[in-house]
């Protein structure tokens, strides 16, 4: 008997494997290609996936075995157009399993199989009854929500930031009829806009510049010094592409997504503005996901992930800190957020922004290659003036806790002036190592250390506790020597802490907080710190967190400790990433009235780095960087891709790695190398720089090619070989394309 002519569907599915699968469309349902884009629910082994179309073709006559869909989720696509298309490029160019991609693309709720939420704004008013009940209320906070919501409407979001713990108020005024909840489109919730400053010269022809650039795509590098005006700019230009009637996405670090910020933009656009980071609840991101993807959000601002909102009216993209290295996953699917906003701003035509006091080498080499358009700002806006920067030459001086008196001195005066001191050692905890001052043992971590390698623990809670920053591996601090029963156990080295328990034994009678990992688990601890201390003389000490996000007038003086071991990474960014560091860092002084200084004290006053970067400057240090990675064949002069492998044992990772280097040199045999020899470069497998962690053995397998179309032409051949590798079976592996680092 012939089968029925049926049609099958070709679905993504989130598991980690690059193909497709096939079903047939739920009971009683006919596919077709527009059905491209739903999202539907399938049996999958003993489990029920939610997947989403990718395609579908006539049934062949062996479909018969086919299975079933269970149902569909939602009469609509619901990746389509612009954002279905850019994110299939991604698993393109990342190599990685298309189902994968795809889910990482919607919010978490909707890859579970949840419904698009509603995206209404709640927001309160007072019933008639409520009106005239607020005369003869008591003082107290229902009084106060009553006050509030006098005359005018108010939404969710502007009562948490009006009055703390109004919920309670309102629900009690609820059920006696004294308020009430409406529902409202979250388009209509327009606050009126402020005004900001009038823009300096550059600023306005930075403004004109992105202006200009609104009819197609055009990248956009605004290069412009710590506290010149980027935000300004950002906020001229989104609020002309909100005048074109267009939406507006704008991609900040995941540390600069605070609430100061997100206060300025709501204030100065008049309408609503998206948030969406880490630190919402799925059904919040959600929420916001769906208001973009109808259209209703005009605004959106967020962290990494926000790269994937929908943007059906597309108008503008922004990349703030484009630097950040929180723009790139790290596990798991591995994209650069700035990278991938580059492609959906040209597949969607519409400019896009990169801004950055410190660009990374690539988006310079782009701009000075003409590649996007140039836009500077030399000069800070308003009042702030840039700090000078005095380097402390420490070698043979007496240290306390890594100080130096002349630092100590200038902390000194600058509280005595009433400023604020922040002291940036960007090394969390007590001391980096235990050490026994016996016999020499260190504590190392038992999940990290080989018999090759040891990594040391760090202290932590003035010595009671040790911790592994690799691993998070935790213990009791041994109160003798476990090698020689000796009690001269020392931590040895400084962290935050141990510079905070300095400092307030110095000045007890000023505020002085820690800010770093530790202190500031919580997203709301960072503000609280900051609101604790307000505009008094106080001292902030703190890790790279203190580098950017939140905006410190009262900060006269900035003092660097401790960034010698930084100047000697093997890592081929880790110059770069130090120079981005300590001009942000620097660039946090004298942003306001106050004039600004920044000492750091280094044990290599004459080290190439520093030398440079003080003289001449973030660009100058550029220079030189660019010119040494073209010498070394390095990004941006070179593409790379990174195959890493790990596993509880030693072997495993190196011979699937030795496998892989096989399949790739005899793919490149057949293919043919150029007069020039292969067109990929591979470089191992080698153990990682840190041969374990956690428990796993690593190891790594390096490709690298001067042009980048050779590079995912052998990637293209490799991967589907490498996922049947019988080797591969042994380990967990992951490819990275353009890794960032080479850990
Ligand atoms: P960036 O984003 O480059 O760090 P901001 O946009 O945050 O800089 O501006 C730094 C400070 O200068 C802010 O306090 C801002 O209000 C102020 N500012 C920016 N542009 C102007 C201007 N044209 N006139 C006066 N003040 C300005
Ligand atoms: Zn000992
Ligand atoms: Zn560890």
């Amino acid at each position: 008997m012939p089968s029925q002519p049926q049609t099958v569907l070709q679905v993504a599915l989130p598991v980690p494997l690059p193909r497709l699968f096939d079903y047939l469309p739920p009971a009683g349902h006919q596919a077709s290609e527009q059905d491209v884009g739903r999202r539907l629910r399938v049996p999958f082994g003993q489990r029920e996936l939610v997947g989403i179309v990718e395609g579908c073709a006539p049934a062949q006559v062996e479909a018969t075995g086919l299975r079933e869909a269970l149902g569909w989720l939602e009469p609509e696509p619901l990746l389509h157009g612009e954002l279905r298309a850019s994110a299939r490029w991604l698993a393109r160019y990342t190599h990685a399993p298309v189902g994968e991609v795809l889910a990482t693309a919607l919010p978490a709720t909707l890859r579970r199989g949840e419904p698009l939420p509603d995206t209404h704004e709640w927001a309160w008013q007072l019933t008639e009854a409520g009106a005239s009940a607020l005369a003869g209320m008591r003082q107290g906070r229902p009084r106060r929500l009553a006050e509030l919501l006098h005359g005018t409407i108010r939404d969710e979001t502007a009562l948490d930031t009006l009055l703390d713990g109004w919920r309670a108020a309102a629900r009690s005024r609820a059920e006696r009829g004294l308020a009430e909840r409406i529902a409202l489109p979250a388009s209509q919730l327009a606050p009126d806009p402020q005004p900001g400053p009038t823009p300096n010269p550059e600023q306005a022809e930075a403004i004109e510049t992105i202006h200009a650039s609104a009819a197609g795509f055009v990248p956009l590098l605004l290069d412009g010094v710590t506290g010149s005006g980027k935000t300004e700019v950002y906020l001229h230009a989104i609020a002309d592409c909100l005048a074109r009637g267009r939406q507006a996405l704008v991609l900040v670090p995941e540390i600069g997504l605070t609430p100061q910020l997100l206060g300025r933009f709501r204030a100065r656009l008049g309408v609503p503005v998206h948030a969406s980071h880490s630190g919402l609840a799925d059904s919040e991101r959600a929420r916001v996901w769906a208001a973009a993807w109808r259209g209703e959000a005009r605004v959106i601002v967020g962290t990494r992930s926000a790269v994937f909102t929908p943007l059906p009216e597309a108008g503008l993209i922004v990349i703030d800190e484009e630097h950040d290295g929180s723009y790139k996953q790290q596990d798991g699917f591995r994209y650069h957020a700035r990278d991938f906003a580059l492609v959906r701003a040209k597949a969607l035509g519409v400019p896009i922004v990169l801004g950055s006091a410190t660009p990374s080498l690539e988006t310079l080499h782009n701009a000075r290659s003409g590649r996007y358009v140039h836009m500077r700002l030399r000069q800070r806006a308003g009042s702030g003036r840039p700090p000078p920067v005095r380097v402390l030459d420490i070698r043979k001086r007496p240290l306390e806790a890594g100080l130096s008196a002349e630092l100590l001195a200038s902390v000194d005066r600058a509280l005595a002036a009433g400023g604020q001191v922040l002291v940036f050692r960007n090394r969390r905890g007590y001391a980096p190592v235990l050490m026994c001052h016996d016999c020499g043992w260190s504590a190392a971590c038992p999940r990290c250390s080989s018999p090759e390698q040891s990594r040391a623990m760090t202290v932590h809670a003035h010595g009671r506790r040790l911790q592994c920053h690799h691993c998070g591996h935790r213990r009791p601090a041994p109160l003798a020597c476990p090698d020689c029963g000796g009690l001269g156990l020392q931590p040895q080295g400084i962290g935050t802490e141990r510079l905070e328990e300095l400092l307030l034994a110095r000045y007890p009678d000023h505020p002085v907080l820690r800010i770093d990992r530790g202190s500031t688990r919580r997203r709301d601890a960072l503000e609280k710190l900051f609101a604790e201390l307000g505009e008094r003389a106080g001292v902030l000490v703190g890790t790279q967190m203190l580098a950017k996000g939140h905006d410190l007038a009262g900060l006269t003086l900035v003092t660097v400790v401790g960034i010698d071991e930084g100047l000697f990474s093997a890592d081929f960014r880790a110059s770069e990433k130090l120079a981005q560091l300590l001009i942000q860092v620097a660039g946090r002084a004298g942003r306001a009235e106050r004039a600004g200084e920044v000492v750091l004290q280094t044990h290599h006053p004459d080290h190439p780095l520093l030398e440079t970067l003080i003289h001449g400057g973030y660009h100058a240090f550029a220079d030189t960087e660019l010119a040494q990675r073209e010498a070394a064949g390095f990004p941006p002069f070179a593409h790379l891709a990174m195959l890493r492998a790990e596993s509880r044992h030693a072997e495993p990772p190196m011979a699937f790695l030795h496998a892989a280097r096989r399949a790739l040199a005899a793919w490149q045999d057949q293919a043919g190398a150029g007069p020039a020899g292969p067109a990929v470069e591979i470089n191992g497998p080698m153990p990682a720089p840190m041969a374990r962690r956690a428990g796993q053995y690593r190891a790594q397998l390096l490709l690298s090619a001067p042009q980048r179309a050779p590079l995912h032409a052998a990637l293209r051949a490799l991967v589907p070989e490498l996922h049947a590798l019988p080797e591969a079976r042994k380990v967990r592996w992951s490819l990275d394309v353009d890794p960032i680092d080479l850990y």
